[in-house]
This record gives structure tokens, sequence and C-alpha cells, in this order.
């Protein structure tokens, strides 16, 4: 039987994102919700310490194999803000409440240099462990535009695109994408669990 791997993640946008960029590998991907996996405080300064703890926990609690990334945006401008943060930037998990702080912020900046970065890991059972990097670098639009996507995507603008990556067509996004890059890297050890 192939082995199941679990998506160490509660976050519904980066589980569609995740089901799509790991298909066609033969694993059975399992949702923190289907093994009973508690929602893990990130309490790390770096993506890749959450990203690990996330996937090493996960293999703790249910013995499978568990693939967790950590991601968010960095924004120059921002001394890199919000960073790790950026899931609870205005104090909640709250998507709208994170993008309205976020231009509150930039209002006045001229300098809107910005990134995507996703750390993804990979945990074995027998303690095995990877990590894969991603960026997208871009810059914070004006307004929001677009409604694919989650989080930061309406107001994401690709270096040397036009449009936000909400505006993108799901596959593109992935194509181009910190998950994307950082999750195509880690498929090859999925493959190999
Ligand atoms: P975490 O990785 O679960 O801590 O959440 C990362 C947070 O960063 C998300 O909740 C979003 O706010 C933001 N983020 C990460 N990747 C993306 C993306 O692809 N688009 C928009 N926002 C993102």
């Amino acid at each position: 039987m192939s082995a199941s791997v679990v998506l160490a993640t509660r976050n519904p946008g980066k589980i569609v994102e995740l089901r799509r960029i790991l298909s066609g590998l033969g694993r059975r991907l399992l949702t923190s919700a289907e093994v009973g996996l508690p929602d893990l405080p990130e309490t790390g300064e770096t993506f890749a310490d959450n990203a690990l703890a996330k996937a090493r926990a996960g293999v703790a609690v249910c013995g499978l194999a568990c693939l967790s990334d950590d991601s968010g945006l960095v924004v120059d401008a921002l001394g890199g803000q919000p960073g790790v943060r950026s899931a609870r930037y205005s104090g909640r998990r709250d998507d709208q409440a994170n993008l309205r702080l976020l231009l509150e912020r930039m209002a006045d900046v001229t300098d809107r240099r910005a990134r995507f970065v996703c750390v993804a890991a990979l945990v074995a059972p027998d303690g095995r462990e990877w990590t894969a990097e991603g960026v997208l670098e871009g810059s914070i639009a004006q307004a929001p535009r677009g409604s694919g996507g989650f989080g930061y995507d309406p107001v994401f603008v690709p270096l040397g695109q036009r449009r936000t990556t909400a505006e993108l067509a799901p596959e593109d996004k992935d194509a181009i994408s910190h998950r994307g890059k950082a999750f195509r890297t880690i498929r090859t050890a999925v493959a190999e669990l």
C-alpha cells in the first residue's frame, strides 16, 4: 500500500494548493482534521523553525509522515513584517483585517517591494527530515484586486507582472508561487517515503 502523508495545516486555502501541487505522486494525502492533529501555535522566529516544529509535532501525534509549511509576506519597508506573523498580523487570524492593516501601514510608503516566502518541511516516522524554501518576489499594490487565492493575494503583484496573485488562474499562481517552488522541491522527498 502506498504511504499516507498528512498535510499538517488547517488553512483551507493552503490545502487546496497543496493537493494540486502534490497530485500524481500516488500518495494518500490526509489532512490535520482527518487524523486529529491539534492546531499548533507558531512560536518560532523563522519560517523553517515553524514548519519543522509543526511537522515533528504532527508525527509525534499520529505516527504518519507529516508535511507542513510556514509561509508569509516579507515587506522591505516594514523591516520584514508581517513575516512569520503574517497569519495574525492584525492580532487575529482574519485575512481581511490583516490586509487592511497592511495597506494602512503602507499608505505613505513609496518603496513597495515585498516577497512571499515559504518553507516546506517533511518529517518521516523514522526521523528523517527535509526542508525546502521557495520565494516569490513582488510588490504591494495600492488597493486590493481579484478574488482568487487567499490572504494577501489581492495586494501582491509578482515582479514583472501587472496582475495580483488573486487575479491569476490557480495553476498560473502555482507555477510561480513560493509554495509551488518549495513543494515541487519537497515532492522528490515525498516520493522517497
Ligand atoms: P501560516 O504559514 O499558516 O503561518 O500562514 C501564512 C500566512 O501568510 C497566511 O495566513 C497569509 O496571510 C500569508 N500567506 C502565505 N502564503 C500566501 C499566499 O500564497 N497568498 C497570500 N497570502 C499568503
